[in-house]
C-alpha cells in the first residue's frame, strides 16, 4: 500500500523535469497521493502534472514570491480537491556569486524565492490546516545553509537557506499544537539543472572530492527523504533538518 494513499500534496517549483520537486511529486504519486505541481509557467506545470503516474493531478502557475498568488493557489486547490495534506516548499533559485558581487537585485531575487516564498506558501495553507488540525510541510534548505556555501550558491543563497531552517523550526514550534509538522531537508550536491550550465568541470571535481560517498546525489535520493517527512512514517518528527548529502557534512 502507498504511504500517501488518499493524501493531497502541493509541490512548488516542481515543473523542472530533472528537478527535486518533480522527482518528489512522482514518488508521492507512486505512493497514492494526488499531486498539485506549481511553478512559474502554467503550461510547464501542467505538462509535469500530466507526466505523473495515476489520475487527478493538477498543474498550476504560482510565483511563490507573490503572496496573493500563493493564497489564490491554495484556495483554488482546496476548492477543486477538497483539502491539502502536504506542502513541499521546493521552489528555489541560486547564483554563484562572491560576497562583494551581490547586488541588491541578486539579494532580493535569491531571498525572495527561497525564503519569502516558503513563508508565503505556508501561510496560505495554515488557516486550512488549523481548521483540520493536520498538515505536513517539507522545506528545501541546503547544505549551503549549514556549511556556509562552498558548493555552488553564494553567501546570499546560504543566508536564504539558513533562513529557511530558522523559519522551519519556528513554524514547527508554533504549529505543533495545531497538529501541523514542519521539517526541512538539506540536500548536498544533487545533479539537477539549478546550476544552469554555470558549474565548471573544475568546480564539480572539487565538490565530488569532498563527498565521502564519492558521487553526486540524485533527485530520487532527495525525494525518498521528502516522502518520509511528508508521510506518517515521521509522525513524531517536527522542526528537524535532515541531511541528504552523501556524507559531505558529517556533524
Ligand atoms: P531546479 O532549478 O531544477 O528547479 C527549481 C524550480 O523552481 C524551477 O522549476 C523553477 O521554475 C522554479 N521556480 C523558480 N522561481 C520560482 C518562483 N518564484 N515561484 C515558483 N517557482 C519558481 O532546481 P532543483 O535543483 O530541483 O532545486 C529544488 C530545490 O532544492 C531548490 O529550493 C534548491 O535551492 C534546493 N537545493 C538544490 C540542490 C541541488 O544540488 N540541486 C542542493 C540543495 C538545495
Amino acid at each position: 500500500m502507498g504511504l500517501l494513499t488518499g493524501k493531497i500534496a502541493v509541490v512548488t517549483g516542481a515543473a523542472s523535469p530533472r528537478g527535486l520537486g518533480k522527482a518528489t511529486a512522482k514518488l508521492f504519486a507512486e505512493h497514492g497521493a494526488t499531486v498539485v505541481i506549481t511553478d512559474l509557467d502554467a503550461a510547464q506545470a501542467q505538462a509535469a502534472a500530466d507526466d505523473l503516474p495515476g489520475e487527478g493531478h493538477m498543474g498550476m502557475a504560482c510565483n511563490v514570491t507573490d503572496k496573493e498568488a500563493c493564497f489564490a493557489t491554495a484556495a483554488a486547490v482546496i476548492e477543486k480537491l477538497g483539502a491539502v495534506d502536504i506542502l513541499v516548499n521546493n521552489a528555489g533559485i541560486t547564483q554563484p556569486l562572491k560576497i562583494m558581487e551581490i547586488a541588491p537585485e541578486n539579494y532580493d531575487a535569491v531571498t525572495d524565492v527561497n525564503l519569502r516564498g516558503t513563508l508565503y506558501m505556508t501561510q496560505a495553507l495554515i488557516p486550512h490546516w488549523r481548521e483540520r488540525q493536520t498538515g505536513s510541510v517539507v522545506n528545501m534548505s541546503s547544505v549551503s545553509a549549514q556549511r556556509g556555501g562552498g558548493i555552488f550558491g553564494g553567501p546570499h543563497y546560504s543566508a536564504a537557506k539558513a533562513g529557511v531552517l530558522g523559519l522551519t523550526k519556528a513554524m514547527a514550534r508554533e504549529l505543533a499544537p495545531d497538529g501541523v509538522r514542519v521539517n526541512a531537508i538539506c540536500p548536498g550536491f544533487i545533479a539537477t539543472d539549478i546550476t544552469a550550465g554555470k558549474l565548471t568541470d573544475e568546480m564539480r571535481a572539487q565538490v565530488l572530492a569532498g563527498i565521502p560517498m564519492g558521487r553526486a546525489g540524485t533527485a530520487d535520493d532527495v525525494a525518498g527523504c521528502a516522502l518520509f517527512l511528508a508521510s506518517d512514517l515521521s509522525s513524531y518528527c517536527t522542526g528537524t533538518e535532515v541531511d541528504v548529502n552523501g556524507g559531505s557534512l558529517i556533524h
